[in-house]
């Protein structure tokens, strides 16, 4: 007979995991499936997950990829053919050049950033993050046992090469830079990155490039990568892009890391200890979106384009509603700064922050979004317009007339 133990001993948990948060894009992600699961219908604008289906070349091949038995592992850092078309395709589409064996391909972004991390921060060793940020980012620090530092940025979504530098008086190793920007769709100028570039340059701060919305930029902006606007910054710099949401491959799980080659070689042992190999599938189908895929993606980034133009022009018509235009990314981030301290009259309750808000807007209008507080700025509120525009009219409008019911 097995012995049952009657009392289960209390789980002790190593600090690293005690103290973490969970992504809290994520986890609402999880409470409108619940929701709907219930049978609730809930106007949905939390993740930053393209609705539409991955290009069609995308999907058929990675069909024959399992017909032809390519679910097995590769190279620990991708398969050779993959490295080779990423190098080119990065140099395509933002000037980087690099050879296939200083590009990683990873089991999506998020893996390449916390790998870079990784292999770069030693426990106590600083980082700076630019506020508001992707919500992932200082978990991922503290994951490494590194110290996140965060310095506001202004209202325009840039920070000030002058607080990256106050920030950084006692020492950090690196800057986390996100360009178009999760959650504010900040774009950031040539100027400003190049002098970032250059005072990072200065200080020995290694710069992780977040690229992963390089290709979604609206109404003539351009993306500029960090590491191409300063001279020499590739030499100090780690690129990471990949294909989850310009085409759609969410799911998917390919990302692309590139580094000079000994901090390459370092993440694809790490990866080799971590992961063994990203999804070989999946492989095969990323290989067809960069080679191929292209029109999908511009026809994808045309619709957001659109969604951009009708979510902005809703948030405008909201008197007191802040909310910088996203020339980027799929997110706008509007700041209730004009809002706080009053009541909802439908649930009774006084709005003290964004998150409060989010709650108010699902339980009144089922109408989903994301707090600010994980992104760094409690005032604010994310809304994800990853989403149709049947949609995201019909939210606006309930959003709107619930701030306009607030007394
Ligand atoms: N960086 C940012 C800023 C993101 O918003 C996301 C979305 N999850 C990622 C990285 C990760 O992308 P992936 O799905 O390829 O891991
Ligand atoms: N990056 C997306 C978001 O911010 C997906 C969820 C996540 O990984 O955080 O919503």
């Amino acid at each position: 007979m097995p012995i049952v133990p009657t009392h289960a001993p209390s789980l002790r948990l190593a600090r690293r995991a005690a103290a973490l948060q969970p992504s809290a894009t994520l986890a609402m992600v999880g409470r409108v499936r619940k929701l709907q699961a219930q049978g609730v219908e809930i106007l949905n604008l939390t993740a930053g997950e393209p609705d539409f289906t991955p290009p069609p070349v995308v999907e058929e091949s990675g069909i024959q990829a399992i017909r032809q038995g390519k679910g097995r592992y590769t190279a620990a850092a991708g398969t050779p053919e993959l490295r080779a078309a990423a190098a080119q395709w990065i140099q395509a589409e933002v000037g980087l050049p690099y050879s296939p064996d200083e590009v990683v391909v990873t089991p999506g972004a998020k893996l390449a950033i916390s790998q870079a991390l990784l292999a770069l921060v030693d426990p106590g060793e600083r980082v700076v993050i630019p506020i508001p940020s992707w919500n992932s980012y200082v978990e991922m620090v503290r994951l490494c046992e590194g110290e996140p530092v965060l310095v506001p940025c202004g209202p325009d979504g840039y920070p000030q090469v002058e607080a990256l530098e106050a920030a950084s008086q006692d020492g950090a190793v690196a800057l986390l830079l996100n360009t178009p920007c999760n959650p504010t769709g900040a774009v950031y100028p040539e100027s400003l990155l190049r002098e970032i570039g250059a005072w990072a340059l200065e200080r020995e701060i290694w710069v992780i490039s977040d690229e992963i919305y390089a290709a979604l930029t609206y109404d003539g902006t351009r993306h500029v990568s960090p590491l191409r606007a300063a001279p020499g910054l590739r030499e100090q710099g780690v690129w990471i892009g990949g294909v989850s949401k310009a085409y759609s491959m969410t799911g998917w799980r390919i990302g692309f890391l590139a580094a000079p080659r000994p901090l390459a070689t370092a993440v694809a042992d790490i990866q080799s200890q971590l992961v063994s190999s990203p999804n070989g599938i999946s492989q095969v189908a990323a290989l067809e979106a960069i080679r191929q895929g292209g029109a999908d993606r511009e026809r994808m980034r045309q619709s957001f384009e659109r969604r951009a133009r009708l979510v902005v022009a809703a948030l405008k018509a909201i008197p007191g509603l802040e909310c910088p235009v996203p020339r980027g990314a799929f997110y706008a981030f509007p700041r209730l700064r004009n809002f706080l301290g009053k009541t909802d009259p439908a649930t009774g309750r006084t709005i003290r922050s964004g998150d409060d808000f989010v709650e108010v807007l699902l339980e009144a209008d089922r109408v989903a979004t994301v707090g600010g507080s994980a992104f760094g700025d409690p005032q604010a509120f994310r809304l994800s317009f990853a989403a149709s525009e049947d949609t995201l009219h019909e939210a606006l409008r309930r959003l709107a007339a619930r701030l306009q019911a607030l007394r």
